[in-house]
C-alpha cells in the first residue's frame, strides 16, 4: 500500500530519508535536501553577493550535486554569485582522464567556465610518474599536497573570493573520528569548521558540510546528473578506510551518528595551548605553508632528486636527509673535479709531484697511455661512487616507503576515498 509523502503534499512517498527517515515523495525530497544546505551557506555565512565562486569539480558525485545545487540556489535565492569549475588534472591515466570528461559536460549543462590545471604542468610529473617512481604506498601524500596546492594556484588565477569543496558530513564524521583515534587534537579543533583557511590565503567553504552521502547519491540519482563513480586506480588501502568502515556500521544501528559526531566535534572544548603550527609564506613557491619551504615545494625537490622519502614524515626529516644529499654531492662533484683534473695533467704530460705522470699498465699502453684504460678504471670509479651515494640513474623501482601519512582532508577525486581532500575535493 502507497505511503503517503510525510509533508502532506498529497503525493505518495517515493523514498525514505536516510537523514530523518521521513517518507518523502521526490519532489519534497529535492526541496528539503536544497533548502538544507541553503540554510548552511546562510548561516554559516559562505559566501557574499558578487563574489566569484570556484567549484572544486573532480566529476564525482559530491562536486557534480555541489555544482548543481549551488547553481539551483543562486538563481532561487539571487545570491548573486559568479560560479565556476576549477578541476585538477592529477595525470591518471584510466581514471582522471575519463573524469574530467564528466568535469566538460558539467560544464556544459551548468554553463560555467571550467578552468583545468595538471600536475605535468605544474610540477612536471604526472601521478602515474610519481608512482612509477615512489611505488603505491605514498602516493596519496603526494598527491594530495600537490592538489591542495594546484587548488589555490586555480583560485589565485581564476582570481575568486572562496573555493566551495565537496566534503559531505559523512567525511567531516569521519575525519572527526579519525582525529580522535590518532590522538591529534589539534587537527581534531579545526576539522569540523565549514570554512578554512589562514589569512592571506583564499578561503575553502564546505556548503555540504551537513549533508549525508546516501542523500547525495539519492539526489543525483533522481535528478539523473551525470557523474564519475569509478574509484583511483591507485586507490590505497587507508587507516581512514578503517574509520569510514566503523562510520557505515554506526550508521546502519543509528542514523544520527553522523550528525552527533560533527556536533561532538564542533563543541568539544579543547585547551588553547593546542594550536596547529602558524601559516606563512613559502620561500620558494610563495603559496602558503606552515614551514619556511612548503610540503609540495620540498616533495617535488625529492621527486626531482631521486629522493622520494624527502618530505614523507617529518620536516626536521626531510631537512636531514637534504643536507646530507647536498654534502654527497658536493664530495662527489670535487671527486670527479679532481678525476678531471688528473686526467688533463695525464694527456698533457704534466710533472705532478715531481713525478712525470705515465700510464704503468702492462697489459695497456706499457706507459704511452694512448688507450682509454685509464679512462676505464676512472669511471669505474665515478661509478662506483655514484653507485654510493645512490645518485645514479636506475630503472629499479624505488623501495616502498614506510612511512604512511594520511592527511585530514582526503582525496579530491571522485573514487570515493579520502587520501587527500574527500570525495569530490
Ligand atoms: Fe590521488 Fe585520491 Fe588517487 Fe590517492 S586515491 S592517488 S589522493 S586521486
Amino acid at each position: 500500500m502507497p505511503v503517503p509523502c510525510g509533508t502532506g503534499c498529497g503525493k505518495n512517498a517515493a523514498l525514505k530519508r536516510p537523514k530523518t527517515g521521513d517518507a518523502l515523495c521526490k519532489e519534497c525530497f529535492f526541496w528539503a535536501f536544497e533548502t538544507e544546505i541553503h540554510f548552511t551557506i546562510t548561516k554559516g555565512e559562505l559566501f557574499k553577493r558578487g563574489d566569484s565562486v570556484a567549484v572544486a569539480a573532480s566529476g564525482g558525485k559530491d562536486s557534480t550535486v555541489l555544482a548543481h545545487t549551488l547553481k539551483t540556489l543562486n538563481e532561487r535565492y539571487d545570491y548573486g554569485l559568479n560560479l565556476m569549475l576549477l578541476s585538477i588534472d592529477e595525470g591518471i591515466t584510466g581514471y582522471r582522464d575519463d573524469s574530467l570528461e564528466t568535469v566538460k559536460q558539467n560544464r556544459d549543462d551548468y554553463e560555467m567556465p571550467l578552468k583545468i590545471l595538471s600536475y605535468k604542468d605544474l610540477y612536471g610529473w604526472t601521478m602515474d610518474e610519481i608512482v612509477a617512481q615512489i611505488g603505491r604506498k605514498n602516493n596519496c601524500t603526494f598527491c594530495g599536497v600537490f592538489r591542495r596546492q594546484a587548488l589555490d594556484r586555480g583560485a589565485a588565477l581564476l582570481g575568486v573570493k572562496c573555493i566551495a569543496t565537496g566534503h559531505n558530513a559523512d567525511d567531516i564524521a569521519e575525519t572527526v573520528l579519525m582525529n580522535v583515534l590518532r590522538g591529534d587534537i589539534a587537527r581534531l579543533k579545526r576539522c569540523t569548521a565549514i570554512t578554512t583557511g589562514s589569512e592571506g590565503t583564499i578561503p575553502r567553504v564546505k556548503p555540504l558540510k551537513y549533508t549525508y552521502e546516501k542523500e547525495i547519491v539519492m539526489y543525483a540519482h533522481y535528478k539523473k546528473l551525470v557523474y564519475f563513480s569509478t574509484e583511483c586506480v591507485f586507490a590505497p588501502n587507508a587507516y581512514r578506510g578503517h574509520a569510514r568502515a566503523l562510520l557505515k556500521d554506526l550508521e546502519k544501528i543509528r542514523p544520527t551518528c553522523i550528525m552527533d559526531i560533527i556536533y561532538s566535534g564542533e563543541t568539544m572544548s579543547i585547551k588553547e595551548e593546542v594550536t596547529l603550527p602558524s601559516q606563512r609564506i613559502c620561500t620558494r613557491c610563495k603559496f602558503v605553508s606552515s614551514q619556511e619551504v612548503c610540503k609540495a615545494c620540498v616533495l617535488l625537490e625529492g621527486l626531482n632528486k631521486g629522493l622520494p622519502k624527502l618530505g614523507i614524515g617529518k620536516s626536521s626529516k626531510a631537512k636531514k636527509m637534504l643536507e646530507e644529499y647536498n654534502a654527497r654531492q658536493n664530495t662527489l662533484e670535487q671527486v670527479i673535479d679532481d678525476l678531471n683534473d688528473t686526467n688533463i695533467k695525464k694527456k698533457s704530460g704534466k710533472k705532478r709531484n715531481g713525478l712525470t705522470d705515465k700510464c704503468n699498465s702492462k697489459t695497456c699502453c706499457s706507459g704511452n697511455c694512448n688507450s682509454t684504460q685509464n679512462n676505464m678504471e676512472d669511471n669505474s670509479k665515478i661509478n662506483s661512487l655514484l653507485d654510493e651515494y645512490s645518485l645514479k640513474e636506475t630503472d629499479k623501482p624505488v623501495q616502498q616507503l614506510n612511512d604512511v601519512s594520511d592527511d585530514e582532508e582526503g582525496c579530491s577525486s571522485s573514487c570515493g576515498r579520502l587520501g587527500g581532500l574527500g570525495v569530490g575535493f
